[in-house]
């Protein structure tokens, strides 16, 4: 038999892995579609804002990282910045050499939450349609979620709808709290219609915590990814959780990443304190099966094998999504994570992708 690549590859591990190899992917191993869904852009008129935002004495958390950001020019700024705001080149080079085949675009944290309402609302269809444009330069390799405005739910209603049906986009990206308050306030049911009438999944993404919380976070700059974003978000799933909203909404999808905010380690604990209190609004299912059920969870930004085992145990594979954090996190370390972490090979292409497609009603090839 003679020996040459593709011989060698297709014994390695069957005929797919050698076309994999042929297409020039730089990870040889694993030779499955990785969709990575929570990556992040942004628009010229977005860090503007920001910039401008932060200039000023407002008192938020999201304040201290998003003035380094815009005001300063250090190799970590610059690159940021620059990364963002590319939907072309770098990011497709990028996302080549580390085999991730698609990523699942959002405008950056916090989006456009933390802008007057007009003007929140302009933005929105502004990077929802410089979004869209960007996916069809590249329909192989991005797919999008809407950007809204929940300061201005009746038009955050109208852009998901416009999103879904006329840009083609794959679901909802929502960055926590909006001015201090939560989604599972009875004023944001508009959003939740339309998502639930869309079919359109809810990215909740982290921002720093609101205003009632921030304080404590902030002496060892804590309010970021480190701790606070997490614990801002996973306070946000668990009032989602406990509001009721799902018996209202059985068909919604909420996704959380950062391997679910904390909230898959805490169900049991969860489940058995709702069982214990009479002062809760009674729900038609436990948390942990409202969490099964209408929740999925992402990688993004954990690639550590044994928090990835424990939701697979907790939650089973069909919840669960790859993702990078792009450009937040490294993609070597997020494909290397996945394409080595011990999952069987069903399991681990529906996490690479199967459920991305699924659950983003992305185009299977
Ligand atoms: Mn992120």
């Amino acid at each position: 038999m003679k020996l040459d690549r593709r011989t060698v590859l297709g014994a390695a591990g069957g005929a797919v892995l050698a076309s994999v190899a042929e297409r020039g992917k730089a990870s040889p191993v694993t030779p499955m579609r990785r969709i990575a869904v929570e990556e992040a852009f942004a628009i010229p008129e977005q860090l503007a804002a920001l910039k401008a935002l932060t200039a000023t004495n407002l008192q938020d958390a999201d304040v201290p990282f998003w003035r380094m950001v815009t005001h300063n020019d250090t190799p970590f700024t610059t690159r940021i910045r620059r990364q963002l705001l590319d939907l072309d080149e770098e990011r497709i080079a990028i996302m080549d050499a580390n085999g991730v085949d698609m990523q699942v675009l959002s405008l950056t944290s916090p989006g456009v939450q933390m802008f007057r309402p007009d003007e929140a609302v302009a933005m929105a269809r502004l990077a929802n349609d410089r979004l869209a444009q960007a996916i069809a330069r590249h329909p192989d390799r991005f797919a999008g979620l809407i950007t809204i405005a929940p300061q201005a739910p009746a038009e955050a209603a109208k852009e998901i709808e416009r999103g879904m049906t006329r840009l083609g986009l794959n679901g909802v990206m929502i960055n926590s709290h909006t001015f201090n308050e939560y989604l599972d306030e009875e004023k944001f049911l508009p959003i939740f219609e339309a998502s639930s009438a869309l079919n359109a999944p809810i990215y909740i993404h982290p921002r720093a915590p609101s205003a009632g919380m921030a304080e404590p976070f902030m002496k060892h700059n804590l309010e970021t990814a480190i701790w606070g974003y997490g614990a801002e978000t996973g306070l946000h799933g668990v009032r989602l959780i406990v509001s009721g909203l799902f018996d209202r909404f059985p068909n919604l999808r909420i996704v959380l990443g950062h391997m679910g905010e904390g909230i898959p380690f805490w169900l049991w604990r969860i489940d058995y304190m709702h069982g214990a209190s009479a002062t809760r609004k009674k729900l038609g299912k436990t948390p942990s099966e409202i969490f099964k059920d209408n929740f999925a969870i992402t990688t993004s930004g954990m690639n550590w094998p044994l928090a990835l085992d424990f939701c697979r145990q907790a939650l089973g594979p069909d919840n669960i999504m790859w993702a990078i954090d792009y450009p937040y996190q490294d993609s070597p370390g997020a494909t290397q994570f996945m394409n080595n972490v011990a999952v069987p090979d069903a399991e681990k292409r529906m996490i690479f992708s199967g459920n991305a497609e699924r659950i983003f009603s992305i185009r299977t090839r």
